[in-house]
């Protein structure tokens, strides 16, 4: 479909061509010299010691859960308004994930109390989702780990270059995963980091992400050495030179990037602030955020269906984010009904709307409108006796 606004698009220009046709010149195609830059590059931004750069944010996720010892009979505390993979990547261990409430209709991140709830003797981690680029309240959520002795891992999948307290996403936890995933704010199409200031969770990461092998194809190319052992059963979760140059690109552009979003953020909330049947949640969230989504709640009274089919009359692209985990087939098999009064509520009434770095003044203006049509037409007519 030829949208008028696209719910994402990327930032690319003559720079990532040029990236790009750098590496091809180089003849060196899989993880090397361009991934150690990368790799540099973004902790420095995080500020965490190491950075370890992977295929996705997917088996970063199972790369952290893996290094820090999780597994079967271990519990984990996640949200279940997230992407599958937050969740998935638990099961892939054998752990269980335990899923639980978010805060409020204007907070979409983990209630601190709900963790609070869910701790017992088997909880061995809390694996948190920084909705949209907004923080969860880390300086609580570290604070509960502490009391309990559990580690913290951070889905950080949509805070590139968000803050909290001038502590950078993926800087709070034991471990922080992004993903460089084709609608990410920072894109190479495929491609995660895991980032951590732990140098044993490091080691064991670099390790784990290529086959367990004590050397590289890259380290054995330079002629640093001429053998390997094999001493974990590890997995090919590398990276290649290709993404690591556009991650490298996209990197020195993240600062203005997320800028760019924010503006477009502050002219959403301003044109949308006299809309009486949609609410805007992180409204007074004290930190900086990478503005990766920009999510609306509709009124019980306006039928999303209807309004979602009436953005796309106008040519804007929605999304919802996200359809609960606990609710997909596969999940209620593992583990039943359980209720989450805030997450279904948001599930049932969140759409997400069109938000990218160069987006245009006459975009912001065609959605706000768009938003302001598609509200009155998807109202739902209440019947009266
Ligand atoms: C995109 C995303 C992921 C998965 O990232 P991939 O790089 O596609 O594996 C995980 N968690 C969240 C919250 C995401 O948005």
């Amino acid at each position: 479909m030829d949208w008028r606004v696209p719910l994402a698009d990327l930032d690319f220009g003559k720079a990532e061509r040029k990236a790009v046709m750098q590496v091809l010149e180089s003849r060196w195609l899989s993880m090397g010299e361009v991934t150690v830059q990368f790799e540099k590059a973004f902790a420095a931004m995080v500020g965490a010691e190491h950075a370890i750069a992977v295929s996705n944010a997917t088996v970063a996720l199972h790369l952290a859960v893996l290094a820090l010892g999780i597994g079967e009979g271990d519990e984990v505390i996640l949200p279940s308004l997230t992407f599958v993979a937050t969740a998935n990547a638990i099961k892939y261990t054998r752990a269980q994930p335990v899923f639980m409430d978010v805060t409020n209709e204007t907070d979409f991140n983990l209630a601190p109390s709900a963790i609070e709830r869910a701790i017992n003797r088997r909880t061995k981690a809390i694996m948190v989702m920084h909705y949209g680029g907004y923080l969860c309240n880390m300086p609580e959520i570290l604070r509960i780990a502490r009391e309990h002795n559990l580690f913290v891992i951070e889905d950080a999948a949509h805070a590139p270059g968000s803050s909290l307290e001038d502590r950078m996403a993926g800087a709070w936890g034991d471990v922080g995963c992004f993903s460089f995933f084709a609608n990410k704010n920072l894109a190479t199409g495929e491609g995660g980091m895991v980032t951590t200031d732990r140098e044993d969770l490091a080691e064991k990461v670099r390790l784990m992400r290529s086959h367990g092998m004590t050397t590289l194809t890259w380290d054995r190319h330079e002629g640093h050495a001429h053998s390997y052992d094999v001493v974990e059963l590890g997995y090919n979760y590398r990276i290649d030179e290709i993404r690591s140059a556009l991650g490298l690109v996209q990197l020195e552009k993240l600062y203005l990037t997320n800028a760019l979003r924010r503006d477009i953020v502050r002219a959403y909330r301003e044109g949308l602030k006299d809309v009486e049947v949609v609410s805007i949640p992180f409204e007074d969230h004290p930190g900086v955020s990478a503005a990766h989504l920009f999510p609306i709640l509709l009124d019980a009274s306006v039928d999303r269906s209807a309004f979602i089919d009436a953005m796309k009359a106008r040519g804007i692209q929605t999304s919802i984010h996200y359809p609960p985990i606990h609710l997909f087939s596969y999940y209620r098999g593992q583990m039943g009904e359980i209720h989450l009064p805030v997450t279904e509520t948001i599930g049932k009434r969140e759409v997400t709307l069109p938000l990218f770095s160069r987006m245009t003044e006459a975009q912001v203006e065609m959605v706000v409108e768009g938003v302001k049509g598609a509200v009155e037409e998807a109202s739902m007519v209440v019947e009266r006796s």
